[in-house]
């Protein structure tokens, strides 16, 4: 069966349990998304459970927040389970510079989840129990509906023989709470690096699902927002509010934004990389080289200082690459490479932030051992990077039609 053909029968058939299925697709999609020029391992690609778990949770707050109600039984066991999980946590936890109990902050849990340098222990047990949420409801129903087969994803555990059943896999996902009190103090680059399980595809089905990326996703939320009005009965207002905090993701990022602008100034990165004007403070803006509506991701490679004039001009075109704008995005990339394993002090927490997004590089797009990344070889890695870079934007530009932005 194709993956479409899989994600079309999830949709259509799988209303008997709780929406947590739509959370768990829109995870994998939101993936693909960001990925889109992954390169398989042995011809598989893996998705992080933590990654799963952290969107989940963004997806999930702004429903609870505005009390639309989700699953179909208002008692069961198992159905109030992550409304529960979030009350718990808005009464226990410390040291937010924000209110997570306002639907206007919705969207800055999120964030605060990857960027907070430690996480207290109602964060910790926000993401334990939603993990062990998505390895209990989800991931174990969805491979079964009406009695059809759903393969286009697997769950992989390291430890765990890839012969063994599902079942086991699954098991062994799950997070008891000792594990994560060890890892204390808790942060979003050690639980990415300590990662066990994975939600895998193979390379066809990835294929697949990448060519309709964008298209999926608005399918799956279209058809969440439908299950919401017509089952749940959630108002139509409270609805439009929830879909236009899905939509606000930029927002969730924007303290990333406002690390990788301060870093970027330390580095005197001064110049638009487009126009070569000088940038003075007030002319200074982050452009997504990739437009963040292709290419959601706020990794330093995306991340250019940029004119006001060119970042609106070039709005959500695909640049044109040439060798002149090779060079800069080069030299933007050795900068902040070496600014990484240069010596120095870091006291605004720049090297995490840089950090992050090598262990999403390594991890996920060369397969190379965490361990490995404190020690990187920097010109390779800008090459890497650039190899990269080049091959998303290749991949994007033959599925995105409309005017290119050219120096
Ligand atoms: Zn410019």
């Amino acid at each position: 069966m194709s993956a479409m053909r899989s994600l079309e029968s999830i949709l259509e058939h799988g209303s008997r349990d709780s929406t947590y299925k739509f959370a768990l697709i829109s995870a994998i999609i939101d993936y693909l998304i960001e990925h889109p020029a992954q390169i398989p391992k042995n011809y598989w690609h893996f998705i992080p459970l933590w990654y799963v778990v952290l969107q989940f949770i963004g997806y999930y707050h702004p429903l609870i927040l505005l009390k639309i109600p989700q699953g179909p039984q208002r008692t069961g066991r198992n159905r109030i389970a992550l409304e529960g999980y979030f009350e718990h946590f808005f009464t226990s936890v410390h040291g937010l510079d924000f209110d997570p109990r306002i639907p206007e902050n919705a969207n800055k849990l999120w964030s605060m989840i990857r960027t907070n340098p430690t996480l207290d222990a109602a964060m910790e047990r926000l993401l334990r129990e939603t993990r062990n949420l998505i390895v209990d409801q989800p991931l174990r129903y969805v491979q079964n509906v009406k009695g059809e087969r759903i393969s286009f994803f697997s769950l992989l555990t390291r430890g765990v023989p890839m012969t063994a059943d599902f079942e086991m896999h699954l098991k062994k996902a799950s997070m008891p709470s000792r594990e994560l009190t060890k890892l204390r103090p808790l942060n979003w680059n050690k639980l990415l690096t300590r990662e066990k399980s994975y939600i895998v595809l193979s390379h066809n089905d990835y294929a697949e699902l990448s060519t309709y990326r964008f298209w999926l996703k608005d399918a799956v939320i279209k058809r969440w927002a439908e299950e919401c009005v017509t089952r749940f009965g959630a108002s139509d207002t409270r609805l439009l509010t929830v879909l236009d905090f899905w939509k606000k993701q930029p927002e969730r990022d924007s303290k990333i934004i406002k690390k990788y602008k301060a870093l970027y100034s330390k580095l005197n990165f001064s110049r638009c990389l487009y126009c070569q004007v000088d940038l003075t403070p007030s002319k200074f803006v982050l452009d997504h080289f990739i437009p963040w509506a292709r290419y959601p991701v706020n990794a330093f490679w995306n991340l250019y200082p940029a004119c006001s004039n060119c970042n609106q001009e070039k709005s959500d075109s695909l640049p044109v690459i040439n060798d002149e704008l090779r060079d800069r995005i080069k030299d933007h990339l050795t900068g902040v490479i070496s600014y990484y394993g240069g010596e120095g002090s870091d006291d605004k927490g720049f090297r995490e932030i840089v950090l992050n997004d090598l262990l999403m590089f390594y991890q996920e797009k060369v397969g190379k051992e965490i361990s490995s990344v404190g020690k990187v070889d920097q010109e390779e890695t800008v090459l890497a990077i650039m190899g990269f870079l080049m091959a998303v934007l290749s991949d994007l530009a033959k599925i995105i039609p409309g005017k290119r932005f050219t120096l």
